[in-house]
């Protein structure tokens, strides 16, 4: 079998659901966007349902919709890009929520949907979605008259505990929403962890439930597995990989792995990363190509059916600081080529 495995632990989901869960007293969320940050939506919904989950927050309408068709008829599901141009069919046909960033939104939703439910994406600071101070004074009073289930807001340092930026969404928040008897919501995962001043009345955390930063007590939830193609001795000064990148600097053995920057491994990880063979590790040597990897397993004394990238070894933001990115990034890049093997 030349497909590489990507075992998912859904119970480990679910932990650290409960675990974000613990930290408040509030209702708390799940984000599922972008398929379930790469691990499968309609599987990873499902078993947070049945954990008893009951706000979903995904990307798109398309995501929604997807993600209704898995989960039923119950939980809400909110749309953060709110109700664009073409999702009317979506929100109206998969009961979704979206959460809407302007005006033109507002006036777009109750004109295609009237009394269809909605929430409200206000900006606080971070200048990427929702509206800003001055718009939402505009509007305000003829907003609330249409009955937003949620007002919502997003942090951009959240994950940086002492950053003074936090303090100051906080306040902005405050500012645009106290007195208004109006379910509120401002914190990722980032957010969950600053405390109960920020946690209002829902969480939505995301990464933190797959496993990531800046969740440090996260379990982690994904090992990835994969196979060995071909195993070769490389004499001493012999080159391997495109461009002759690593030359070997003694006699060596060297694994070639079924798995490539196609699947999401990121070409630029290449120098820094490392395999595990059990308990050994297997530096990946010469330049990660399409769809296969080098490792050295010189030392191993034995050729591997499998090298392990992630798992008991090594985390997914141990992955990202190998490749200059963030967990987030590598979880969502991991490849459609990989056999997915959900456990409970
Ligand atoms: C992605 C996202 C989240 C979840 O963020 P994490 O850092 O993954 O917990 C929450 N809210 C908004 C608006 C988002 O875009």
């Amino acid at each position: 079998m030349t497909t590489a495995t990507l075992s998912i632990d859904l119970g480990a989901i679910v932990r650290n659901w409960q675990a974000l869960d613990a930290t408040s007293t509030c209702e708390t969320g799940a984000v599922v966007k972008a398929n379930g940050y790469g691990l499968g939506a309609p599987v990873v919904g499902r078993a947070l349902v049945r954990a008893g989950v009951r706000n979903f927050f995904v990307a798109t309408a398309a995501e929604g919709a997807t993600l209704r068709a898995a989960i039923g008829n119950g939980p809400v599901i909110y749309v953060f890009s709110g109700h664009m141009d073409g999702d009317t069919g979506a929100i109206r046909d998969a009961a979704l929520t979206p959460l809407l960033n302007s005006v033109d939104q507002m006036l777009r939703h109750v004109e295609a949907l009237p009394g269809a439910p909605f929430g409200i994406q206000l900006d606080s600071g971070m200048n990427r979605l929702g509206m800003e101070p001055g718009e939402w004074s505009a509007v305000r009073d003829i907003a609330i008259a249409q009955g937003p289930v949620m007002l919502m807001s997003h942090l951009a340092c959240s994950d940086e505990p002492d950053h003074p930026m936090n303090a100051q969404q906080l306040g902005a928040f405050h500012e645009m929403t106290d007195g208004l008897d109006i379910p509120r919501s401002l914190a990722a995962t980032g957010g969950t962890l600053l405390g109960t001043d920020y946690h209002f009345d829902m969480t939505r955390p995301g990464v933190g439930l797959y496993g990531g930063l800046p969740f440090i007590e996260a379990e982690p939830v994904v090992t990835l597995d994969l196979p060995v193609i071909q195993v070769r001795d490389v004499a001493i000064g012999e080159s391997v990989g495109y461009a002759n990148s690593w030359t070997a600097p003694r006699a060596s053995r060297i694994a070639t792995i079924s798995g490539g920057y196609a699947d999401g491994l990121i070409r630029a990880m290449g120098p820094r990363a490392t395999l595990y063979a059990g308990d050994v590790p297997c530096p990946v040597v010469g330049r990660v190509s399409m769809d296969l990897i080098t490792a050295d397993i010189t030392t191993l004394g034995h050729d591997p059916s499998h090298l392990q990238l992630m798992g008991r070894h090594q985390s997914i933001d141990t992955v990202a600081a190998a490749a200059g990115t963030i967990g987030y990034e590598i979880l969502t890049q991991l490849g459609l080529r990989y056999e997915r093997v959900f456990s409970e």
